[in-house]
């Protein structure tokens, strides 16, 4: 089956309805025309600087507005980012991915940081991946240069649901951070998370806003929300396996080329669970025993899995070529000292306030 850019929220809808079993019929059968089915990528998720973020998004423990837990951090040196890859190598990760609870890059020694931690990674022949929030085109191109593999920015939900989540930028923003990093050699990476209390309309609108991009992004996580204490969405139910798998085959049927990322939320489920996404065309995770901030299954754990299930991790640079890393002073692009304007929607959220409001207890 040829790629479509034209899904309508209809035919989507028709798709994650179907009885379960044609469904999953359906979308092994996609997910073995275009992937080794017993092949799964693995990554690991690096949280290179920690909390304080400004944003208000509603699912995020490192938003700074609300009284989580949550111990933040300065940004990594590189030594400390190199060893962590290093580890992560060992264990059997082809790419590493670095999160920053950032707003938006700005230009300065921070950004010029993380350019020698992409180059450092580079070179250590693993895919390097970066989350940092909001890029202008300029900085993409920094990113490209340094040899960035992939850059990720989620949509998150729906363009109508997005405003029940976030209201310190807009989804037209997003969109355009994923076209600043499409004029680049840098492959896309933009997903979203299920069990925020959006509508199955919803999960096909997110669906259709990722599956009408072209080219579509070449890497689809797929979050499971993992309510965490002292954040808007703390009382959320947590999803079922069964709208997990729903949600997997139809990202799968309706961007078959894309790298589906089984992402937050494997803890709460089994292996018979997590065996059946990858039946429905999930064919990446996240290693490590941290996902950013929230919990995920022990490296060992996944590999005995990967074991039992026959599975085999893919190998760094399989469905596109190692970027050369330029390096700083033979650079072709300037740190322009940009100051983007990106939109700030500042409509009221109502939960969003409550949990900011809320006083933490003393421990
Ligand atoms: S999701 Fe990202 S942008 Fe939003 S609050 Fe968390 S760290 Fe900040």
């Amino acid at each position: 089956m040829a790629t479509r850019h034209n899904w309508t929220k209809e035919e989507i809808l028709e798709i994650y309805n179907k009885p379960l079993m044609e469904l999953l019929y359906e979308a092994a059968t996609v997910h073995r025309e275009h992937h080794d089915p017993n092949t799964v990528q693995v990554s690991t998720l690096l949280s290179i600087k920690t909390g304080g973020c400004p944003e208000d998004c509603g699912y995020c423990p490192q938003a700074a507005r609300y009284h989580t837990d949550l111990e933040g951090n300065d940004l990594m040196s590189v030594n400390q980012v190199k060893a962590q890859a290093l580890r992560a190598k060992e264990a059997g990760s082809s790419r590493v991915c670095m999160g920053a609870a950032w707003r938006n890059v700005k230009d300065g020694q921070e950004f010029d940081n993380v350019l020698e931690m992409v180059r450092t990674i580079n070179k250590l022949d693993m895919e390097v991946c970066c989350t940092l929030g909001m890029i202008t085109e300029n900085q993409a191109q920094r990113l490209a240069e340094a040899g960035l593999y992939a850059y990720n920015h989620n949509l998150d939900t729906s363009e109508e649901y997005y405003k029940e989540v976030i209201s310190t930028r807009g989804y037209e923003d997003r969109l355009q951070t994923i076209d600043n990093v499409r004029k680049t050699n840098v492959t896309v990476c933009s997903g979203g998370i299920i069990g925020m209390g959006e509508s199955t309309d919803d999960r096909a609108g997110m669906l259709v806003a990722l599956s009408t991009l072209n080219p579509q992004p070449e890497s689809v996580p797929i979050n499971a929300l993992v309510p965490v204490e002292g954040t808007p969405m703390e009382e959320q139910e947590p999803v079922s396996i069964w709208e997990m798998v729903r949600m997997v085959a139809t990202t799968r049927i309706v961007m078959p080329e894309t790298q589906v990322r089984l992402s937050a939320g494997r803890t709460q489920m089994s292996r018979e669970g997590q065996a059946m996404c990858f039946f429905a065309g999930a064919n990446s995770i996240f290693a490590g025993d941290k996902l950013l901030t929230t919990p995920n299954p022990d490296v060992n754990e996944d590999m005995e899995m990967f074991r039992e299930l026959g599975l085999n991790p893919q190998k760094a640079f399989e469905k596109k070529e190692q970027r050369e890393s330029v390096e700083a002073e033979d650079s072709k692009y300037q740190n322009l000292g940009e100051k983007p304007k990106w939109s700030r929607p500042g409509h009221k959220i109502e939960r969003n306030l409550e949990a900011q409001q809320k006083v933490k207890p003393k421990a």
